[in-house]
């Protein structure tokens, strides 16, 4: 028989699957349930509660959800009082009837209801049946924030939901309409980040060159409010001068209606911006994009993204794309092959189109054979992995600054960071030197297929604000774009 110790202090272990959104999602669920006294496990034996933070937008991670869900079994045989919790977009998706499907489930809980998961636990433990809060905070949103735990990378939500609606896409349904974080909240929790000794900031947002003040929304019709990505752009610039402290500042997901000659500028001028944007494409295909309308032709997309190349010179792009959406024909994924080569991709998330439940796309069909999604899906990788071999290859012997995130495993003067393309970088550092959480200058040496090897050269900026301590990473499943 299986033998538990008898503690007072309660634990939790969280898994995540899926995108960034649901990373930042899970430390604020840790969050909570910190400072309600429960402390983390690795151990889900150990644990009082699990909570497993889902991810919907593919099919593949609702299956990986069940399949986990599965494994839990023997948990809550051996100890009923465990509180098993799915949050995240699935959860939000499914509600009430993920409680018939998965019976070994406790709490359903929807990504605006986390503030409300100890009090649910507490209902759980008194005795209370299963049970689903997936209700939307529309009339008075709430940004959670996350308070820095010794990281050199920090991520803020500025907004949240989304109002594109494209048609293969489930997030509106799951995380509901637009609603915007004020300038002075987002400005007031970057500063305090970068006080707390975290060097970069990513703004997140399901479309967050979208956002707006919801202050100024309050007071003017929005006709009279500068475009969205222009709004964005100026949100960039006073980070940029309140917080000079801040070594880097980046931002996903952008859309690229958004792509505003204002935000193009502020690439141009503000230093702290790194020459690297991530924008999501989807297809090279103009019958594509209006089918999955994603409401701008690939003509726009390049002229917007050769703006922004022209602005900064050395910038690179990264995007995802989506193949065998319904309808697609050969010379649609042609169109997709060429504008990958054109915009000059160095790296990319790539997808096979999925069904999902409560989107438009449902309506015109799954009808590109697996076989023919997958063949094209493989084209599209090779030509994206040699395009970012060549550009990786042909950073050896230049020297780039590289923001070090840590050590390494493979030896102790080895690190790891990001140079401000967003590339991986291991670096050698003299013996005795702890560079995390500093920009250095590396001088690169080999290229690997995803990543590059160099040897530290100094420090940008030498010193360390503070000393950090062993960083804790959560437990990620899968990422998706
Ligand atoms: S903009 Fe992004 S999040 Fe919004 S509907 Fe389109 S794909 Fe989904």
């Amino acid at each position: 028989m299986a033998c538990y110790p008898s503690r007072s202090v309660k634990r939790y272990i969280v898994q995540t699957f899926g995108c960034q959104m649901n990373v930042h999602d899970s430390r604020r669920i840790e969050e909570v349930l910190r400072e309600d006294g429960y402390e983390p496990t690795e151990d889900a034996m150990l644990a009082d509660v699990v909570v497993v933070n889902t991810c919907s937008v593919r099919e593949k991670a609702e299956h990986k959800l069940m399949s986990l869900l599965g494994t839990l079994r023997p948990l809550k045989d051996a100890r009923p009082g465990v509180a098993i919790a799915v949050a995240g977009c699935v959860a939000q998706q499914e509600g009430e009837r993920l409680l018939r499907r998965a019976p070994v489930v406790d709490l359903v809980i929807g990504p605006d209801n986390i503030p409300e998961l100890p009090d649910l636990l507490r209902e759980h433990e008194a005795g209370a049946p299963p049970r689903a809060r997936t209700v939307f905070d529309d009339d008075a949103p709430r940004f959670l924030m996350a308070r820095p735990r010794g990281e050199v990378m920090g991520f803020v939500t500025v907004m949240k939901g989304c109002d594109e609606r494209c048609t293969f896409c489930i997030v509106p349904t799951t995380r509901g309409a637009e609603r915007y974080r004020s300038e002075a909240e987002i400005v007031g929790e970057v500063a305090r980040m970068a006080e707390g000794g975290v060097r970069e900031i990513t703004l997140l947002g399901q479309t967050v060159n979208s956002w707006y003040d919801p202050t100024e929304l309050a007071q003017k019709p929005r006709s009279r409010v500068a475009p969205s990505g222009s709004r964005f752009a100026a949100l960039l610039r006073r980070i940029a001068d309140e917080v000079p402290s801040l070594a880097r500042l980046r931002y996903t997901s952008p859309h690229p209606r958004h792509l505003t000659e204002e935000l193009i500028a502020a690439h141009a001028e503000l230093p702290v911006l790194p020459r690297h944007v991530h924008l999501p494409v989807q297809s090279g295909s103009d019958r594509t994009l209006r089918r999955m309308a994603r409401r701008y032709t690939r003509a726009e997309y390049l002229e917007r993204t050769g703006q922004l190349v022209r602005a900064v010179p050395g910038l690179t792009l990264s995007t995802d794309f989506i193949v065998g959406f319904p309808g697609e024909t050969d010379e649609d994924f042609e169109e997709t092959l060429s504008l990958a080569r054109e915009a000059g991709f160095v790296s990319a998330f790539c997808f096979k189109y999925s069904p999902r439940p409560h989107t438009p796309a449902l309506a015109l069909g799954d009808d590109v054979p697996e076989a023919v999604k997958d063949e094209r899906l493989q084209r599209l990788f090779d030509v994206i992995a040699g395009q970012q071999r060549a550009h990786l290859a042909g950073l050896v012997g230049a020297t780039t600054q590289v923001l070090v995130e840590g050590p390494n495993d493979a030896s102790e003067t080895r690190w790891t960071g990001r140079s401000e393309r967003h590339e991986i970088v291991h670096l050698e550092a003299p013996a005795g030197v702890d560079p995390t959480g500093t920009l250095v200058d590396v001088v690169i040496e080999r290229a690997f297929d995803h990543s590059l090897l160099g040897t530290m050269r100094g420090a940008s900026i030498p010193e360390r604000p503070q000393p950090r301590p062993k960083r804790r990473k959560l437990k990620v499943l899968e990422v998706s774009a």
